[in-house]
């Protein structure tokens, strides 16, 4: 089983064709389909790839990827595949262009395996609200992997990819990195083009990476990374290399995090005890209050479920995807088409989005929620002038069982520690930490300044080498 690129790449210079080792994973996902992590495989434009990549190592002129097998969530655009978001609505959906980030691995000779199950337009945390059913965690079926980028969480931890991409606007990428045990990066806000990117919020989404080793989240992230003239809200901000990091990294801590009532016990004590290596290694730790916790998932609800209000109404039935049939006149069309295209929780989201945007209640809720959020901005940027790094649990506790959590706010807090990175858009990502007494896996999320992903790398090195 190839668990990294390096691993894909010594396997070719050691005579492995890139189609055997398309094979290979085309076999592993064949074994493992109960998973439900593929929602579809392209195995034609994937085989016609390897060979054209074959080629090119041959020529000396492969790239940076040749070989590399890719995942992609099924909310980037790749064009001439379907792409759904794992909705009804866009059932038959083909792209009519490729995502930026998809665009700029292509270039690198990735191969694109096939489109990545999730919660329906990324609206969830356990991978339940996936039109297509729910994906299940290969360390045990009866458990959910997180969500919304469950499949490619599951692809990542099956082996049926080498790399896949997520998307992450409250913790998609995160949180099932947590609860698959593998690493999950969310770059910094603007980082990484949006274009080709199905939106849920705006003002939150991020692509993302999932990978078992750091080295491939980092090389990934850097083909990624930089300016695209078509999203407006990409940085030019130069990508940050490794250059001038301490070897004493200082830390934060934040007490109220660390003190909140639904935090597992065992997950405390894991995060604690990666704490004390830390202290152990000569690192500094630094608490912080910081008194906004109480805060963080409301103000993202708010917030999140407006732009998604906005965002989704362009899914009308006649402009894309499904069309209602038997509907008279263009009102009953509108009506019929979202009624039958959208699952409960989208429609949930988009209902609460047109409340907090409403006239009424606009100022109370989404004007009152920008300033909250702009409050959260400035105090994270403070701790960050004191500290390097921020340590921060990835998820209260590990993973759950299918069906477990039925409510929506119960279902919501899952995304306590995570949204935090995306309301303020640091760059975030969780590495494995250890596992609850059932088995399954958690991890610990780190979280940088701004831009500062060559630290936050630099710090995920740190903190596992002070683990082993
Ligand atoms: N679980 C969160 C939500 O449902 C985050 C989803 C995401 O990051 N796409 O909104």
């Amino acid at each position: 089983m190839f668990k990294s690129v390096r691993e894909v790449q010594s396997a070719i210079s050691s005579g492995s064709s890139v189609l055997e080792i398309l094979e290979h994973y085309l076999t592993r996902i064949q074994n493992h389909q109960h998973l439900n992590a593929f929602l579809e495989v392209f195995e034609e434009s994937a085989r016609r790839d390897a060979l054209r990549v074959q080629e090119k190592i041959s020529k000396g002129t492969a790239g940076k990827l040749a070989g590399v097998v890719l995942g992609i969530k099924d909310n980037l655009c790749y064009q001439g595949h379907t792409v759904t978001a794992s909705s009804q609505i866009l059932e038959n959906f083909t792209s009519l262009y490729t995502a930026t980030s998809v665009q700029r691995l292509l270039a690198e000779d990735a191969i694109i395996i096939g489109r990545l199950n999730c919660d329906e337009f990324a609206m969830g945390s356990s991978n339940e609200t996936s039109a297509y059913g729910p994906v299940l965690n290969y360390l045990n079926p009866d458990f959910v992997p997180g969500g919304s980028s469950g499949g490619s969480a599951v692809a990542v931890q099956a082996g049926l990819c080498t790399v896949a991409l997520g998307s992450d606007t409250g913790g998609s990428v995160r949180q099932p990195a947590s609860w698959t045990g593998t690493i999950g990066l969310k770059p910094t806000y603007g980082r990484i083009s949006r274009y080709g990117l199905i939106a849920y919020a705006s003002s939150f989404d991020q692509v993302g990476v999932f990978s078992s080793d750091l080295d491939d989240a980092w090389l990934l992230y850097s083909i990624m990374a930089g300016k695209d003239p078509l999203d407006a809200t990409s940085s030019s901000q130069p990508v940050s290399q490794s250059t001038d990091i301490p070897t004493h990294l200082r830390f934060g801590i934040i007490k109220d995090y660390m003190e909140l009532p639904g935090l597992d016990a065992e997950v405390k004590s894991a995060f604690n005890g990666a704490v004390q290596k830390l202290r152990e290694k000569g690192h500094a730790i630094k608490e912080f209050n910081f008194p906004y916790l109480d805060f963080v998932v409301p103000v993202y609800y708010v917030l999140s479920t407006a732009e998604a209000s906005s965002n989704l109404a362009r899914f009308d039935g006649i402009h894309f995807g499904k069309r209602a049939e038997n509907a008279e006149g263009i009102d009953e069309t509108y009506v019929n088409s979202r009624t039958e295209g959208f699952g409960l929780e989208v429609k949930r989201r988009i209902v609460t989005g047109t409340f907090v945007l409403s006239n009424e209640q606009y100022e109370a809720y989404y004007a009152k929620g920008q300033k909250v959020r702009r409050l959260l901005y400035q105090a994270t940027k403070d701790m960050f002038k004191e500290v390097d790094c921020i340590l921060l649990p990835t998820t209260p506790s590990s993973a759950f069982k299918i069906g477990d959590v039925k409510d929506p706010i119960q279902m919501y807090l899952q995304d306590i520690f995570t949204v935090h990175a995306n309301l303020t858009g640091n760059p975030a990502m969780n590495i494995p930490l250890s596992q609850s007494s059932n088995g399954m896996p958690f991890g610990i999320q780190l979280m940088t300044d701004h831009f500062e992903e060559a630290l936050l790398f630099h710090a995920s090195r740190t903190v596992n080498d002070a683990r082993d």
